[in-house]
């Protein structure tokens, strides 16, 4: 007999992992959730920064936060597991005036929306972080709500709830390819063998594209390197845990054990590419001059470990959440464009809606369905780093 399911989830990353927790939770059936690697949370997930925050320059962004965070930093409280989070906020740094211009608009938005932010001076971005480099910064915007988790916390802890709740969680099982009948998902093709199912969620990161293809289903989804490397201690690392991101330059750090972390956006030589080989070349040339530039005590510290991970990128820079168009039962929950971690506790609530309710009901995510790239007019998000 061939094996059955009421919902197949591909992908055991943050975003899978909390879909099969709030879809079980949910009451929507029989949830099995399919990994290719031996472990849960080796995708983009372990390479991620951990940062949360509401300080988006769209709407949709910001109501996704608004919904998402309180699940991340009430994620002991409600669950009772652990989580490391730190809401010690994020701190844009603002060099030039059509950037400032940028964020000034957005601010009115998330203000209008309820989102905490604060209009800082130089002086007082550098009082929240002594040593960042304030001769030529216009301002700052500091959003005390933000803040740092721990996305395999986050995955595992995710993890262990779905299999409370029921569902069932294989790991070392690669999904083929999406069965589909007049339309509908009929089941999935894996490497152990074929499983019917009607419903089936991609939550396969940035690998995303080519599982949708074999449903027939064009994502406009790129997966775009990127570097990270965490130095060890040194004399001025900051005492808080401030994500602090220089707007103009996009490089980031926090603090991490006894250094930080660090990264930076490749400009304009991005290219779109599955190589998570580290960039040394990059680091010694881009990251490490523009840390020294924006933060100059990081001079002292030595880099103690590098990555590199995938972000998987949409043409706006938002997710695609929804039912594919033409094919009844095959969900997506993809293209987070360097944001997914923090979304993916509300989005995992979204696509438990859909399935059970028909809809989704806690955040309107019409503005992010597939359709939108067809023709029609999508709201860039331009505080992606
Ligand atoms: C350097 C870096 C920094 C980042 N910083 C942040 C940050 O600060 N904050 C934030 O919110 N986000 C951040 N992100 C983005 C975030 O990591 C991702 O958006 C998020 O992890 C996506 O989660 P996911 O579950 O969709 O994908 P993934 O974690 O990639 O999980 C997808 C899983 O699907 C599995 N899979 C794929 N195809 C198949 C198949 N056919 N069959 C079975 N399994 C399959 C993969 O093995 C993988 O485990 C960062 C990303 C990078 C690279």
């Amino acid at each position: 007999m061939r094996e059955t399911a009421d919902v197949v989830i591909v992908g055991g990353g943050a975003v899978g992992a909390s879909a099969a927790y709030h879809l079980a939770d949910a009451g929507a059936g029989r949830i099995l959730l399919l990994e290719r690697e031996a472990s849960l949370g080796t995708g983009s997930t372990r390479r991620c920064a951990g940062g949360f925050r509401h300080q988006f320059s769209s709407g949709i962004n910001n109501e996704l936060s608004l919904a998402s965070v309180p699940l991340i930093t009430g994620f002991t409280e409600q669950h009772g597991l652990p989580l490391d989070v730190d809401q010690d906020g994020y701190l844009f740094l603002v060099r030039t005036e059509p950037m400032w211009q940028s964020f000034l608009g957005a601010l009115e938005l998330q203000r209008s929306m309820g989102v905490a932010v604060e209009v800082l001076t130089p002086e007082g971005a550098a009082g929240l972080v002594p040593g960042i480099a304030t001769e030529d910064m216009i301002g700052a915007l500091f959003g005390p709500r933000d803040g740092i988790a721990d996305p395999s916390g986050l995955t595992n802890g995710y993890a262990t709830l779905a299999r409370r709740a029921g569902a069932e969680i294989r790991t070392g099982v690669e999904v083929t390819g999406v069965r589909t009948h007049d339309g509908h998902v009929t089941g999935v093709f894996t490497r152990g063998g074929d499983i019917d199912v009607p419903v089936v969620v991609n939550a396969a990161g940035p690998w995303a594209g080519s599982l949708a293809a074999t449903a027939g289903v064009a994502l406009p989804l790129e997966p775009i390197p990127r570097q990270v490397a965490v130095t060890g201690p040194f004399p001025g690392a900051p005492k808080r845990r401030t994500l602090v991101i220089d707007a103009d330059s996009t490089y980031y750090f926090h603090r991490e054990g006894p250094g930080v972390l660090m990264g930076m956006g490749g400009g304009p030589d991005e290219r779109a590419s599955f190589d998570t080989r580290v960039d040394d070349a990059f680091i010694a040339e881009q990251v490490v001059p523009t840390a020294l530039r924006i933060f100059p005590p990081i001079e002292q510290a030595g880099i103690a470990t590098t990555w590199a991970g995938l972000y998987e990128m949409t043409p706006d820079r938002h997710p695609i959440i929804g039912p594919a168009p033409g094919v009844d039962g095959f969900l997506l929950a993809n293209g987070f464009s360097g944001h997914g971690f923090q979304h993916a506790p509300i989005v995992g609530k979204l696509l438990a809606e859909l399935v059970v309710d028909g809809r989704a009901h806690t955040v309107d995510i019409a503005p992010l369905s597939l359709e939108r790239f067809a023709g029609g007019q999508p709201v860039r998000e331009r505080h992606v780093i």
